[in-house]
């Protein structure tokens, strides 16, 4: 099967990990890309060494400058046929998420389907990218602001979302004018190739070759680009820890970062809550790719009357889901990552534990191939008591609090250090407002009746706090990727200074 698929998107036997138009001849460390489902080696890739990378970014910046020239609706026309190539091939693609991720199949299909729609949304946005005039204080002058690509961008990508982060990055960035240097988990390189195949093809066939580029390889790469001026923007995704470095080195040098770091993220339950439409919500939100989302559901503030109910319910969910591989029908949680995943999940519940949690359900790793463990649900003392549910364990654990009101529900949902997603699930009017206004949640996300997880791309995705601030993909993320200048035009036939300002020469 992992053979098939790999020989339909033309990396079967595919060694090299940078591409910039050609394939090198990368001598970098050999990345040994493995199914989390069975263990088994799906491809080996050699990475790019800095000297690929210096070769990388030297034909990409000559891309860029007719890139940039070129009308933004015709840089549309490259996405919208890229667009059309990842609908061919979205089955082999989302099956390659599954097999490198464990991705279950309709979360791999619905990441394809993701790239597919930014790709849409950055086709509109190509003849959207709007500036604004501006009233001038002088006579008979205008006053603008108009947007310029940037140059060439870093895109840093986690493993858990393998293509579709850098498809929100790199749509957009295209759109504008931008050409993109790729660097994907080293977890999930052939994801990355498969998509840089089908990229190739678009570009060649749209004289655009060099607007994407790959580069495969670990955190010297990714810190090489940190530091390099000639890359006037890196957008970043991953650990909060690996950001802090990428947001000092990149400061340091008064570069552009894009960060969208890690999570932890809350639902709120009211005693007025539909659980009809709660359970599912939280237990996808908990258990969907395998709690490896940034947006995975990891801590539940219910109001006390409602808690029993819901736990109770939460668990007998909990019972019915099964686990396996990925692309078999039927299973909703497939592995996770990898074996350090699987001792993360162990080491957390010990924590749990030992901090006053009781697990109400799950709790063990299974005794099989894979990297697979049991979703659980751990009964929770108060949070201040509890300092395990402060950090972001990436695994299918959900921690169960008691509140008495939604004062405290908000309070205890802003705690933590991170701030991404967040919701409420109320029949009222009053506490779902309250969550939303300023004394509600400081998430860059909060869902009213809906989980944390799952964004459509229309709007804005990203943060706040240790989440890093970034934004992506809808409403005016684009403006991240270009440069705004104002310009001003005097067609007045006399040289007024503004603010009445009187210098006279001559
Ligand atoms: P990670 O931080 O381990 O790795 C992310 C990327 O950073 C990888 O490509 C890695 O090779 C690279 N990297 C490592 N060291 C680097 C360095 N010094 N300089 C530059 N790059 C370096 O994260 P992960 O385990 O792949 O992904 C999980 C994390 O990502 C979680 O914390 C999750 O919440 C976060 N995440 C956030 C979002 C979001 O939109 N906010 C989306 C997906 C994942």
């Amino acid at each position: 099967m992992a053979r098939e698929v790999l020989a339909r998107l033309d990396i079967e036997g595919l060694q090299s990990g940078a591409c910039s138009g050609d394939w090198l001849k990368t001598q970098g460390e050999a990345l040994v890309s493995k199914n989390p489902t069975t263990g088994e080696t799906l491809g080996t890739v050699r990475s790019a060494t800095l000297a690929d990378a210096e070769a990388v970014l030297g034909s990409a910046t000559v891309a860029f400058d007719s890139w940039r020239m070129r009308p933004a609706p015709l840089r549309g026309e490259m996405i919208r046929a890229f667009g059309n190539a990842l609908r061919e091939h979205k089955e082999d693609l989302g099956a390659l998420i599954s097999l490198e991720v464990g991705k279950i199949k309709s979360e791999g299909l619905g990441e394809v389907q993701e790239m597919i729609d930014i790709c849409d949304f950055a086709v509109g946005l190509s003849r959207q990218l709007c500036g604004i005039t501006i009233q001038s204080e002088r006579p008979r002058h205008r006053m603008f602001e108009q947007w310029h690509p940037l140059g060439p961008i870093a895109i840093v990508t986690a493993f858990n979302f393998p293509m579709a982060v850098w498809a929100w990055n790199a749509a957009l960035g295209a759109v504008c004018g931008d050409v993109m240097l790729w660097k994907p988990s080293p977890r999930t390189p052939l994801t990355a190739l498969a998509v840089q195949q089908i990229a190739n093809r678009v570009m060649r066939e749209h004289d655009a070759l060099g607007v994407f580029n790959l580069l495969v390889g670990d955190a010297e790469v990714g810190s090489w680009m940190s530091d390099n001026r000639k890359i006037p923007l890196v957008s970043f995704t991953g650990s909060t820890a690996v950001g802090r470095k990428v947001a000092a080195q990149v400061g340091g040098r008064l570069g552009r970062t894009i960060l969208e770091l890690g999570g932890n993220n809350a639902i709120i339950v009211m005693d007025d809550a539909d659980l009809e439409m709660a359970v599912p919500a939280i237990t996808f939100g908990a258990i969907g790719t395998a709690g490896q989302r940034c947006t995975s559901t990891r801590r539940i503030f219910a109001q006390r009357a409602i808690a029993p109910k819901l736990t109770e319910r939460l668990a007998a969910a909990y019972r019915t889901v099964t686990i396996g591989d990925p692309l078999v029908a039927g299973t909703l949680l497939g592995p996770l990552i990898s074996p350090q995943s699987v001792a993360a999940y162990e080491a957390a519940l010990v924590a749990a534990k030992h901090q006053g949690g009781t697990i109400l359900c799950g709790g063990k790793k299974l005794d099989r191939p894979g990297n697979f463990v049991e979703p659980t649900i751990v009964k929770a003392p108060a949070q201040a008591s509890f300092p395990i549910a402060w950090e972001e364990t990436f695994a299918p654990i959900l921690y169960v609090f008691e509140v008495d009101s939604l004062a405290e529900a908000i309070a205890a949902n802003n705690a933590v250090t991170q701030g991404l997603s967040s919701a409420i699930f109320t029949e009222s009017m009053r506490p779902s407002e309250q969550f939303l206004s300023p004394i509600g949640s400081d998430c860059g996300i909060a869902n009213v009746n809906i989980g944390t997880s799952g964004a459509e791309i229309g709007g804005a995705f990203g943060g706040e706090k240790d989440t890093g601030g970034g934004r992506e993909s809808g409403s005016d993320s684009w403006k991240a990727y270009m440069r705004r200048q104002t310009c001003t035009v005097n067609w007045s036939g006399h040289a007024p200074l503004a603010q009445g300002v009187q210098f006279d020469v001559g």
